[in-house]
């Protein structure tokens, strides 16, 4: 939120606008789910289906893809221009999965509101959450092109719920580098790392060795340069720069996600580390 408020108005708007996009997208969905017994059975009894970790990695994803998607956006605040086709197909879940989710967190809500609602069997579930969702529905369907925050706030809150549920199921993390805050990098992005020719002198600060002139020597995002050799040992195990703390994206969903609210802190003019959580 913090980092919102210091956004031009130009570029919340146009935010605003592709949040509410993205919000409809996910209405339209809900509501095809409520008013089709079929499909809304046989998505329950995908998500009966899955164990609990499944259960919040698939929250945890959501997140992830809502974040990339509004990262996406505040990167590119001038050009109404949808996102490249890799980042849709890689932040865009499956219709499967996307409809389990928002059961699931509408679910989880009802829940939160009413204690006892799970005592009902199964087959009223339908009937009872429509009701439920029909009040928000409305409301959210109001606002139609969204120029007020409503989209935005709406936004946050299911981002804190999914924040909290992941947190709640006590996983997400994707089962690696539990209780700690580092994880490994991931190897696409391992693989990305582009190598330059150095000038010698320099030392690499893992190893403590000088980098030779006219070797190949990795160079991190954050143009720090280290052997190659000890930054892949380095990376192994963690996703950030030994120098900065610069993190590469890493295949553990908690962490990304934390890395994600930290680029968005950082591109919306907040200032960077340890603000995410201003966010959620
Ligand atoms: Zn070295
Ligand atoms: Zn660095």
């Amino acid at each position: 939120m913090a980092s919102l408020s210091t956004l031009p108005p130009s570029h919340l708007s146009h935010l605003t606008h592709c949040i509410s996009a993205l919000f409809h997208r996910h209405l339209r969905r809900l509501v095809a789910l409520l008013s089709s017994p079929a499909l809304f059975t046989l998505t329950l009894r995908h998500l009966q289906s899955l164990s609990l970790h499944h259960k919040s990695l698939l929250i945890a994803r959501h997140l992830l893809s809502n974040l990339t998607l509004l990262k996406h956006f505040m990167q590119t605040p001038t050009t109404a221009s949808p996102p490249p086709a890799t980042l849709s197909s890689a932040a865009c879940m499956k219709l499967r999965d996307l409809d389990a989710v928002l059961l699931l967190l509408l679910l989880c809500e009802l829940h939160q509101h009413d204690r006892e609602f799970l005592d009902a069997p199964s087959s009223q579930w339908r009937v009872i959450l429509s009701e439920y969702a029909s009040h928000s529905i409305l409301r959210l369907s109001s606002f139609g092109g969204c120029s007020n925050g409503e989209a935005l706030v709406q936004f946050i809150e299911s981002a804190r719920r999914c924040w909290n549920l992941v947190g709640a199921m006590g996983c997400g993390g994707g089962g690696e580098g539990k209780g700690g805050r580092e994880a490994a990098a991931s190897a696409a992005a391992v693989v990305a790392l582009p190598s330059v020719a150095v000038r010698g002198g320099e030392e690499c600060v893992i190893c403590k060795e000088e980098m030779k002139e006219g070797r190949d020597v990795c160079e991190l995002p954050c143009n720090h340069l280290f052997h190659w050799i000890c930054i892949l040992r380095w990376l192994k195990k963690r996703n950030t720069c030994p120098c900065c703390r610069h993190r590469l994206p890493t295949d553990d969903l908690r962490r990304e996600i934390e890395r994600l609210l930290e680029e968005l802190a950082v591109i919306g003019g907040g200032g960077g580390g340890g603000l995410s959580h201003n966010w959620l």
